[in-house]
């Protein structure tokens, strides 16, 4: 077999896997929507089956052969060329999936479900004791699946990676501490300005009809192609890209406070721009799927806060949001409305929290995974140990555990490693968005003007065509020209609060 005819095999086969987990997506969006609730045991098959299947696939002997069959030849000989990209992500992929014992992997998806329902249910009866043994036995697989995957300097960076290829601890915990050094003056500093802005404005009567439509008016603005895509409703939104022509984003309303849907639908947005604009020709293999988490919460970021918090989307926007609820904002002027998008106010749940407080939940999570992982914290002393760094970090006292350390779903789903994206995200948002204003100088008069057209064909060159052809900080550096650093996000959120807050 010619390298070229293994190359054109091994990508027959990754697609073909691929086709299996979008089947998988399309009944993860159903059973989010309209699955009928009695139909969850019958799902639940559907899915294991599919992921065994794929997982088969993914890690069938034959795929090492092929790749070792490509690999030192000049097929791959051009480290950037697509061949030697996807042919780099499937080897990384396939020897983090057989390094792990099939025991783990089962044992891992067994404890996860389980521990989601228990996780719930201690959330909701606001009872930590129900979730620790659940925790207990996590933190211990994770271990062992760091272990078995192996790393240079952390446990922590074996699973970092799985989210942020090529990422490390150490070198996020200098960017980290540095960004914290950075916002704690500049939070205290806004609480001590003595301004806050009209917050009643957002929680008046919104009529749910109306902000649907107004809601999906905006997303179309933006860029996002409902030819190709859904916007529907649930209880935990999110994004799916299902594969070419078909990417359902979905929110959640609620009539009396403006924000909680109208936000979340841009972010679904910038995510779905994203895989709407992934190559469609390179669909199911490396190159035709997103870079990583970071870089896409760099997107969704992007739309919501970059764009959509920014005083030129609401020149053009306000006024008609007046006209779509005129009795409700009656007495509410653009700048009224401007500042109370712009609201900065410690509180206690991260999905809640503004632009720059918002990194402040995310540090305090990441500090406290990597204590779990090292064995430093026990999973029984977290609810101290989140107390103690809230207090410290954000001066406020967590009054229970749901409000504290069991807010979050993702470690009961053993996604440690995975809430550093989302303050990469806005790193890497502000950075490239100073990279399109200086490409773009008239983006502000553009958006002015509904019109957010340049900015999208900006990041289709930038980032969307790419796939995973670049590991994430290399597709950083080829677009910014710059390594990873907190500058541009603090002066981005310093050039927005000074003014509104009088600093
Ligand atoms: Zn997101």
């Amino acid at each position: 077999m010619t390298p070229e005819q293994a190359y054109s095999d091994l990508i027959d086969r990754i697609r073909e896997a691929s086709v299996l987990s979008s089947c998988a997506a399309v009944l993860g969006w159903d059973e989010r929507t309209y699955m009928p609730r009695q139909g969850a045991a019958h799902r639940a098959r559907q899915m294991a089956l599919l992921a065994r299947l794929g997982h088969e696939r993914l890690t069938a002997p034959v795929i090492g052969e092929r790749l070792s069959q490509i690999e030192g030849t000049s097929l791959v000989a051009e480290p950037d060329s697509i061949p030697a990209a996807n042919v780099r992500e499937i080897r990384r992929a396939y020897d983090r999936a057989v390094k792990l014992p099939s025991d783990l992997v089962e044992e891992l998806a067994q404890v996860t479900t389980e521990a989601q329902g228990a996780w719930q249910r201690a959330r909701q009866e606001n009872d930590f004791a129900q979730f620790r043994p659940w925790l207990e036995r996590i933190v211990a697989l994770k271990q062992r699946e760091a272990d078995a995957v192996g790393y240079r300097e952390s446990r922590y960076d074996a699973l970092l990676d799985e989210f942020e290829p090529g990422a490390t601890s150490s070198e996020i915990a200098r960017l980290f501490a540095d960004l914290s050094r950075e916002l704690t003056p500049l939070i205290a500093a806004i609480r001590e300005s003595g301004r806050t802005p009209r917050r009643d404005v957002l929680q008046r009567e919104f009529p749910v009809d109306r902000q649907q439509m107004f809601g999906q008016a905006a997303a179309a603005a933006l860029g996002f192609d409902f030819d190709s895509g859904r916007l529907d409703t649930t209880t935990h939104p999110f994004c799916t890209g299902i594969g070419p022509g078909d990417t359902r984003i979905l929110t959640r309303y609620n009539p009396r406070f403006f924000s909680e849907a109208f936000f979340g639908i841009l972010h679904e947005t910038g995510h779905g721009m994203y895989e709407q604009g992934l190559p469609p020709d390179h669909a199911g293999t490396p190159c035709g799927s997103a870079c990583s988490f970071g870089i896409h919460e760099s997107q969704s970021r992007m739309w919501e806060n970059q764009v959509g918090r920014s005083r030129p989307f609401w020149d053009h926007f306000f006024p008609r949001l007046r006209q779509t609820f005129p009795e409700t904002l009656r007495d509410v002027s653009l700048d009224d409305w401007y500042f109370a998008v712009n609201d900065v106010q410690p509180s206690f749940i991260r999905v809640e929290a503004d632009e720059a407080t918002y990194n402040l939940h995310i540090i305090l999570r990441f500090e406290l995974e990597q204590a779990l992982m090292t064995g430093d914290l026990a999973p029984a002393d977290l609810p101290g140990a989140w107390n103690d760094r809230f207090r410290a970090m954000l001066k406020l006292s967590p009054p229970n555990d749901a409000q504290g350390c069991l807010q979050d779903i993702h470690w009961s789903f053993g996604g440690i490693g995975y809430f550093p994206t989302y303050t990469l995200g806005n790193l890497y948002a502000a950075q490239f968005m100073v990279a399109a204003r200086r490409d773009l100088p008239r983006l502000d008069e553009d958006f002015r003007r509904g019109d957010f057209q340049a900015l999208k064909d900006w990041l289709r060159d930038a980032v969307y065509q790419h796939g995973q052809r670049y590991r994430p900080i290399e597709l950083y550096r080829r677009i910014t020209g710059r390594p990873l650093e907190n500058r541009p996000f603090i002066d981005y959120l310093r050039d927005k609060y000074e003014p509104l807050y009088g600093l």
